[in-house]
């Protein structure tokens, strides 16, 4: 569903982020890659979504060279998950979600009934959809950030250190909730995190990424070697 083939990225200033790098995502399956800061994660991510080009080597969505899709159309069909959520924080939670039903198209009323689904399914009680995201904790709006990428109903969805900023005790109930969505809904998720315990509870597959770019492994989570 989603494949590197050969990625490498260098940056105008010299800065080589990504080495020679080949990996897949199967569809319906949660692959985390995971590594220190500045090994190349975000790099990687964004190239699905054409935010960065890659210097050599090509990307494939659903078997599409991500070059020869329209971006736009191609960012319809992949939901975006950052650290800090990334809500409009003049608009109230539940609109934060209807946004994107109603850029679709989708009637006022009709959108409003898809955000307050979403908000329920990622677990948040309903009466939130009220308020503004300053008002809710951090972990609530993670959940907000993660309603609001399925809104599209993308196929794929993209995931960077999304938990990362939230208390442990919060982040083990978002992890859990995220299981729980990607088996019901059978999306595709490629997720970043500097969490190896992290890594290991959520990825049916997980990239090792090392200082400098290079992919050091990539296994199923029993099989990774300690390092
Ligand atoms: P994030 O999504 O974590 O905010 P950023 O795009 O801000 O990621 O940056 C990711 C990493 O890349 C950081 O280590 C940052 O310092 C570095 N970086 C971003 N832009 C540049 C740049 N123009 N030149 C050098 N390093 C950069
Ligand atoms: P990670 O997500 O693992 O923290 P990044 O992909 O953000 O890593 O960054 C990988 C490397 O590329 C880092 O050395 C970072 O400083 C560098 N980098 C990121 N963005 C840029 C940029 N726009 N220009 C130059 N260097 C960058």
């Amino acid at each position: 569903m989603i494949e590197f083939r050969s990625v490498r990225k260098q940056y105008e200033n010299g800065t080589v982020a990504v080495q020679e790098l080949s990996l897949s995502v199967e569809a319906g399956t949660m692959t985390v890659l995971v590594g220190p800061s500045g090994c190349g994660k975000t790099t990687l991510m964004r190239m699905v979504n054409r935010m960065i080009e890659p210097s050599s080597g090509s990307v494939l969505v659903g078997d599409k060279d991500v070059r020869e899709v329209d971006p736009a159309h191609l960012r319809r069909g992949i939901g975006y998950v950052i650290q800090q959520a990334g809500l409009f924080p003049h608009r109230t939670v539940l609109d934060n979600v209807a946004t994107v039903p109603l850029l679709f198209g989708r009637k006022r009323r009709t959108a409003r009934r898809r955000a307050a689904e979403l908000l329920e399914r990622v677990g948040l009680p309903t009466d939130l959809g009220k308020r503004y995201p300053a008002q809710l904790s951090g972990g609530q709006q993670q959940r907000v950030g993660v309603a609001r990428a399925l809104a599209a109903d993308p196929p794929v969805l993209l995931m960077d250190e999304p938990f990362s900023a939230v208390d442990p005790v919060v982040r083990a109930g978002l992890q859990e909730e995220l299981l729980r969505l990607q088996g019901e809904l059978g999306k595709t998720v490629l997720f970043v995190t500097h969490d190896i315990d992290e890594a290991v509870k959520l990825g049916d597959k997980v990239a090792v990424l090392r200082q400098g770019g290079y992919l050091a492994q990539y296994a199923e989570p029993d099989d990774l070697l300690a390092e």
